[in-house]
This record gives C-alpha cells, structure tokens and sequence, in this order.
C-alpha cells in the first residue's frame, strides 16, 4: 500500500503521559529518568512480538535498550511493523551474526589516533565525546562501543583528542559525535566548543546528534545560546521516517535554526522503515520544511545482528532515482556506503550517462529521455553583423 502522508498535521502531545505537568513533560531531564529501558516496562503499554520479547531479554548484553517517553509515543503500539517501533525495539534476530558482519564495520577502531578521536580524512577528524545516547537505535554503527553493554572499555577523556588537534594544523573541520554529544551538561559543552574554538587551524565544527529527534526538551534556550556563542556550528540531525518529523522537532529544528545553527540530515536506509520512494519523499519534503538539509542516505553498516534491518543497495538507488527531478533538488540526500574496512563514505548515484566518447554524451533525464550534448568544438564562422534583439 502507497504511503500517504497527512501534510498539514503535525503529530504532537503527550500522549500516554497526559497527565503529567506540561512542565514536567518539557524538563529533559524527566524524560532522561523516565526512559523505558527494562521490558516490564514496555509491556505495560504494549504487546510485545516474541521475537521482540526476546531481543529485550537480552538487549543489555548487546546494546542498552532505552526510549525516552516522547519518542515511544510515537510508535504505533497496534502495528508490530511500525517504522518507528523497528528501531528502537530489540529483536531476536539481533542475536543473528552473519559472516559478513563486523562489529567496528566502518574501520574506526583502525583510524583511533587517541580514544575517541578517528582520523580517516586529510582536513577533518570524528571526535568521540561521550558513549552514552538519549535513546538507542537497533541499528547502531557503534553498538560496540555506545551504552558500554559489551565491556568495549570506552572511556571518553577528551583532553587526548583536544591535545591531538591542537598539534595537528591539517585538521580544520571537527566533527563531534558519540554517543550524543548534546547529553553533555550545558556547561561541559560549553567548555569543549571554547576549546576547540580556540584552536585557530579549526575553521569547521559539527555536531552528529539525534537528541532533537530522542529529545527535542534538551533543545533549550541556553543551549542555543551557548552553540550561537560558538558559532558558526553546523548539525546533522538523523530522521528516519516523516512520523518523527513532529511539531516538537520542528520547534526544536526552528530554536536552533534562529540561533544559526545550520542544519543536515543523516537518514539510514532501513528495511521496512523507510525502503520506500513514497516514504522517503515525504520525509525530505517535512523536512525542508524544518529548514534540514538532507545530507547523506546510508546504505545499512554491516554491524553484527542488523540483516533484519537491512535492504539492497539497488533500492537506495532506485530511491534517489525517484527523487531526482521529481521534487525539489534541495531535498535529495547523497547516497552512500561507508566501506567496510575503513574505506571512508563512497557515493552510490543512478546513472544517466547512456554513453560517453570522444564526439558526445548521450544522457537520460529523469523521465527517461535521451539528449546529446556534443563534446566536440565544431567549424565555427563569423558573424557578419553585430547581435542585434529585435523589439
Ligand atoms: C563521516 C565522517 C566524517 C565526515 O565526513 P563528511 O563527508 O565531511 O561529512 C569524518 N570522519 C569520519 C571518520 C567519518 O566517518
């Protein structure tokens, strides 16, 4: 059945915890000591599947299970394939390993300089400041390391990695990742942006998040200030599906664009999630409402137990080929792999190029026609009057 969106509503609300102060709601710290982490605790308002029941069971040998009050409102609790419930509710299958799958699938651990810091590219480095997320998805590239459930030994000390880039003049972008950077206090925030600010070589600094999508109550007016006062600080937020794009996020989205924070976003590409032209149409276009950027659209990391949540690389593209020409070009992610073994993001893209030689191109456009464009300069001769516009 086609996805059809209802354009003009906005989820929001309480939901399941109306009658909790609307303060108390908003405190994100509430919401932070009100997670739902044990599966007593998901049953109490919903069925669970057996294959979920399972993978709750053993979730805290893996990786943490937690959703905070806010996010679990958003599943549908009838619907045991709600895009929303498929990633953040373990699974059985999780405990699947497939022999292609790696527990570090991107080959961080090889580029780790000192704990936390991964230098893989020439001019920026992936800072990791904190092991701990506001909510834990199934899907986790570094499920090794993020919530500490499998004595990875992480221990975010981040005075080696400020050391590093202090002595490294080549690194002018820093990307600050986790974990979450934004369940960091404000104050320690604080800190840490003021020290990399401080660093002259570093001209570029991001925060990886998905706090405004777990959390949007932790999008206050004083972190705002704080990321304005270190600005310019770019954000990449990570939307999966266009049920998460709620009036919440959107507040959120608009408190941390009017402190001029740009923002991107970072899909993955999830089997029945959001493996659907109709589905991720509609989430680019909420979001360009939200004034986000669709940055990248990930093919599935082969981390360990995730074949369930995995699709084709041939539906990414088709996807993009969906996209492309068909809605606004703002709206179309780059779509990539990140390689296993440490090969860094390769973009993946449709091919229009129906042939290329030496005389010309043959492209196909996004409906399927064909146009030349010729590559050869051809006899030119002069004109013997100036141009003149007829009126
Ligand atoms: C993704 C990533 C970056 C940032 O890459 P961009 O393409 O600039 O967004 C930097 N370092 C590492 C290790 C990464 O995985």
């Amino acid at each position: 059945m086609p996805y059809t969106e209802d354009r003009e509503a906005w989820t929001k609300g309480q939901g399941l915890w109306e009658h909790i102060p609307v303060e108390t709601w908003n405190d994100w710290g509430w919401q932070l000591k009100n997670r739902l982490t044990k599966v007593e605790q998901l049953e109490q308002f919903m069925t669970l599947t057996p294959e979920e029941k399972q993978g709750c069971y053993f979730a805290n040998s893996k990786l943490a299970l937690a959703i905070t009050p806010y996010f679990f409102n958003l599943i549908d609790r009838n619907d045991p394939n709600c895009p929303i419930r498929r990633q953040v509710i373990p699974r059985g299958e999780e405990m699947t390993i497939a022999p292609e799958e790696l527990l570090d699938p991107v080959g961080e651990d090889e580029h780790m300089k000192v704990p936390g810091l991964v230098h893989r590219y020439p001019d920026r480095v992936l800072f990791l400041v904190t092991d701990r997320c506001a909510a834990y998805c199934r899907y986790c590239t570094r499920s090794r390391l993020v919530s500490n459930a499998q004595d990875y030994n992480f221990h975010p000390e981040y005075e080696q990695g400020l050391r590093y880039i202090e002595s490294h003049p080549e690194v002018r972008d820093v990307l600050l990742s986790g974990g979450d950077p934004l369940l960091l206090a404000d104050r320690k925030l604080d800190h840490l942006l003021g020290r990399l600010r401080a660093i002259k070589h570093v001209e570029f600094i991001r925060i990886g998040s998905r706090i405004p999508v777990f959390l949007p109550q932790r999008i206050t007016p004083e972190l705002c200030t704080i990321l304005k006062k270190h600005g310019p600080i770019w954000m990449s937020i990570h939307v999966n599906h266009p049920k998460e794009c709620t009036q919440e996020l959107k507040d959120a989205c608009d408190r941390l664009s009017y402190a001029g924070v740009p923002l991107g976003n970072q899909s993955v590409l999830l089997k029945g999630v959001n493996d659907d032209a109709d589905v991720m149409k509609a989430l680019v276009h909420r979001l360009l409402r939200m004034r986000v950027r669709p940055y990248y659209l990930y093919q599935c990391d082969l981390i360990t137990g995730s074949a369930h949540l995995r699709t084709s690389v041939q539906k990414g593209i088709d996807i993009i080929r969906s996209l492309r020409g068909h809605t606004t070009g703002y709206g179309i992610p780059q779509f990539v792999i990140d390689a296993p073994g440490g090969g860094g993001k390769i973009p993946i893209n449709p091919d229009y190029v129906e042939k290329v030689d030496e005389d010309e191109i043959v492209l196909r456009n996004y409906e399927g026609e064909r146009f030349t464009y010729p590559l050869k300069p051809g006899k030119g001769a002069p004109v013997s009057e100036p141009y003149t516009y007829e009126t």
